[in-house]
């Protein structure tokens, strides 16, 4: 067996930091090897640095690691970015800059043309973009993103009804606290509650679903030309977000073919056997009070996105309920899968 490729984690002691450590414990190609956080953090073991907010043992061997600052020098080639949006951006292209292959969670960088904006089973060929990117960066590193947590969910279920000329698209989120990282929405704004309003996240599913399902051209990336309208809003679910969506087609297709379609779908990352996809990317639940996220957001060790309710929409044309887990397939998982694919490919070493 070949050994395991050193990983660095930015933003180690953050929500989607910590689903990183976790996910990397007994990874078969990666080995957490370096920690990065802000400077309140730096210096400090990682067991000092935050207290462990997972359902899973903290492996000791990350617990006794020194915390160091997001500077590139001593982490390894291969960095999963889970830094806050505020200063991901000037890291990230720090680490790009000095050779760095950076898996970035964050979205400062998704919407660049340059970017590869990737959920594997969706648009793996738009790594082709790192060569581009390179030439006209002039980085020795790369950056390659992993979509808004809403946006994967909703992008793996529109995946499968691509072919049935998707056109319009209207989705209501209702989204976990978890969503918004450490401490997050306090308690008392969002128990007994709903937040209509999730800042900055209807315009990411509305842009990125279309670069996601767009088409990989000579010069980049020609976006999809479906309608996205989003309206995103915050429940009181840990883990797991929800969405409605209504979906117009331009061909006539029956309800039973779509679901046909939804319970076929399956990627790269089945077909290569990478070590976090999902058996079934997309699982659809027949009973009527199906996806929930507390039964439902851990299937496919938190990978499967889960799908109900697909009916006659009397606006559109069908609707139904999707939901995923957001630190998972939303977030850690979906960032391994990405550097899973570029292993496969050749990419990382
Ligand atoms: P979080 O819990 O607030 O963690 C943020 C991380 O960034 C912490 O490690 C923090 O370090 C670090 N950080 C903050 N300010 C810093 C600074 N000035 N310099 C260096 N490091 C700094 O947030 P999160 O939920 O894990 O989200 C992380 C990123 O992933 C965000 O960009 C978010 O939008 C994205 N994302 C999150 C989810 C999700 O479901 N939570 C899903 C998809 C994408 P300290 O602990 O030292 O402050």
């Amino acid at each position: 067996m070949s050994p395991k490729i050193d990983v660095g984690i930015l933003g180690a002691t953050g929500t989607v930091g910590q689903e990183f450590i976790a996910e990397l414990v007994d990874h078969p190609w990666f080995r957490v090897s370096w920690l990065g956080a802000s400077d309140r953090s730096a210096g400090k073991q990682y067991r000092e640095a935050t207290p462990w907010r997972l359902p899973v043992v903290r492996p000791d061997r990350v617990a006794d690691m020194v915390v160091e600052h997001v500077k590139p020098g001593n982490a390894p080639k291969l960095v999963f970015s889970g830094l806050d949006a505020s200063v991901a951006g000037d890291v990230e292209v720090a680490f790009a800059e000095a050779g760095h292959i950076v898996v970035s969670n964050a979205r400062n960088h998704r919407m660049d043309p340059l970017v590869p904006l990737v959920i594997p089973e969706i648009n793996a060929d738009h790594l082709a973009l790192l060569i581009r990117q390179g030439e006209i960066k002039g980085w020795p590193g790369r950056i390659i993103t992993n979509p808004n947590c809403s946006t994967i969910v909703l992008a793996l279920a529109l995946a499968p009804l691509q072919s049935f000329g998707l056109c319009q698209v209207i989705v209501s989120t209702l989204q976990a606290v978890s969503g918004g990282g450490y401490p997050g929405v306090a308690s008392l704004d969002v128990l007994g509650n709903v937040i209509p309003m999730v800042r900055g996240e209807e315009p990411k599913l509305e842009t990125e679903t279309q670069k996601i399902l767009g088409r990989m051209v000579e010069t980049g990336i020609e976006l999809h030309p479906v309608v996205v309208s989003a309206t995103t809003t915050r429940v009181p679910v840990i883990n797991g977000h929800t969405e409605l969506v209504s979906v117009s087609l331009d061909t006539s297709v029956s309800s039973a073919e779509l679901i046909d379609e939804i319970e076929a779908f399956q990627g790269r990352p089945q077909a290569l056997e990478l070590p976090s996809a999902p058996n079934q990317p997309l699982c659809y639940r027949h009973e009527d009070d199906r996806p929930q996220p507390r039964l439902d957001a851990g299937l496919g060790n938190g990978m499967t996105v889960s799908i109900g309710r697909l009916r006659v929409c009397p606006v559109l044309d069908y609707k139904f309920v999707a939901m995923g887990h957001n630190t998972v397939r939303g977030a850690a998982g979906a960032a391994l899968l990405n550097a899973e694919l570029m292993k496969a490919d050749g990419l990382v070493v």
